[in-house]
């Protein structure tokens, strides 16, 4: 199914209000500390303005209560640095839910955090209703909150006369489809991090699709012990164990693999003085705690990796704050940057990843949207997506 696209549509004249994701980080001064989703934003609304709407433009921000703003929570200074980034100001409109501001085609204003409004988080329809009154065009530019039906990026899509993606929602669906609807083979995973648990509906939904499937962390450990290995101290989720197996049947009975560690980087104790060894993955002692992925498994990744069509990476393979259990990751970002293959990437700790080892430039698409991106690999229907769907099959 298809969306509709902002830089497809008529916008001369029109009233367009943009749902943006300017939830950019401040400290406590409110001083914006990275202005990254600002910056993303700029295309779809230099595109609106340059096209003669008259555009409006909102954002959550932080998470203030309903019903009364705040001072720490208002758009002011995002709407100072928008109009920097423009070249041009942008007026801040307060209560404007009900309408009674002004602005001209050609003219772009900030609508007061909207997570201020009551009924936002909860889809409110009355709420929804009025809001897409405001309007001819709605647009949805925020996919790092279209996992979540709320009034604006949901119900207003409902009822704004037309509905559609903004330039970064379109990128994004563009990216994450090429990799997971109709990828290039072979499909490459990693999934690693932490914990089973948080990854267990990725995993699921990734086993029947990918030819392989590259596990690490904490969560190799949970399929070492699957696999019969002694893990000594190491965090796993023993509980999980069964599920793990499931996964690597799964796989195995499609031909596709689930490579495990042959090697891993070993210690009693996650500190910057630490001293990690190098063992064998049969060789693991009661007391130690693997932390990353010995030299051997990374250059065999590595391997895996090269041969790849598509890539998809969610979660470093070792504890790679520590550089003694850096290694590991870095080995298998630099096979990434150096892939061919159409690479994406997400995830918090995976965009920390990133950018340290300085690949930023080498993914072919790094998503913004943390919990969108990991429920859109779990094979989830986004809400905010499915309606922007619904509306362009019905035209
Ligand atoms: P993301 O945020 O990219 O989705 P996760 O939050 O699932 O990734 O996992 C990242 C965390 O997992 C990192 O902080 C890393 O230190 C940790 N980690 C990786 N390998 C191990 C390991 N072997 N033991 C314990 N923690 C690990
Ligand atoms: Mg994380």
């Amino acid at each position: 199914m298809g969306f509709l696209r902002l830089i497809d549509l008529p916008l001369a004249g029109k009233r367009v209000f943009i749902r943006a994701d300017l939830n950019v980080p401040q400290d406590e001064a409110g001083n914006i500390t990275e202005d990254t989703r600002i910056r993303a934003s700029l295309p779809g609304i230099e595109h609106a303005l340059k096209s003669g709407a008259a555009v409006m433009v909102t954002s959550h921000l932080g998470r203030p209560a309903e019903g009364k703003l705040a001072p720490g929570d208002s758009l002011a200074p995002i709407a100072k640095r928008l109009g920097e980034m423009l070249g041009r100001p942008v007026p801040l409109v307060q209560d404007w839910v009900d309408g009674g501001f002004a602005v001209k085609p050609g003219e772009v204003v900030m609508l007061e955090n909207c997570r201020v409004n009551r009924g936002e988080k909860k889809n409110d329809e009355a709420l929804a209703r009025k809001m897409a009154a405001l309007c001819d065009v709605y647009v949805n530019d925020a996919f790092g909150t279209a996992h979540r039906a709320e009034a604006t990026t949901h119900g207003m899509a409902r009822f704004a006369p037309v509905a559609c993606a903004g330039p970064l929602m379109a990128a994004e669906l563009d990216a994450l489809g090429r990799a997971l609807r109709n990828p290039a083979r072979p499909l490459v995973a990693i999934v690693a991090g932490a914990k089973v648990s948080t990854k267990l509906t990725i995993l699921r939904s990734l086993a029947p699709k990918v030819d392989q499937l590259i596990v690490g962390g904490g969560i190799a450990n949970t399929f070492m012990l699957a696999a019969g290995l002694s893990i000594g101290k190491s965090l796993a989720e023993p509980e999980l164990v069964g599920e793990a197996r499931a996964i690597i049947d799964l796989m195995k009975a499609r031909g596709a693999q689930v490579p495990l560690p042959v090697d891993v980087v070993v210690a009693n104790d996650l500190s910057v003085l630490a001293r990690a060894n190098r063992v064998a993955a049969t060789e693991v002692r009661p007391d130690d705690k693997i932390f990353d992925i010995g030299p051997r498994t990374a250059a065999m990744l590595a391997a895996l990796i090269a041969k790849a069509g598509t890539i998809v990476w969610n979660g470093p393979v070792g504890v790679f704050e520590y550089d003694q259990f850096a290694a590991g990751t870095k080995t298998v970002a630099h096979a990434i940057a150096n892939s061919k293959a159409f690479s994406i990437a997400g995830g918090g700790d995976t965009l920390a990843a990133i950018a340290k080892f300085g690949i930023v430039d080498r993914i072919s698409y790094i998503s913004t949207g943390g919990g969108a991106f990991l429920e859109f690999i779990e094979g989830k229907m986004l809400p905010a997506v499915a309606v922007l769907e619904q509306r362009a099959a019905r035209r």
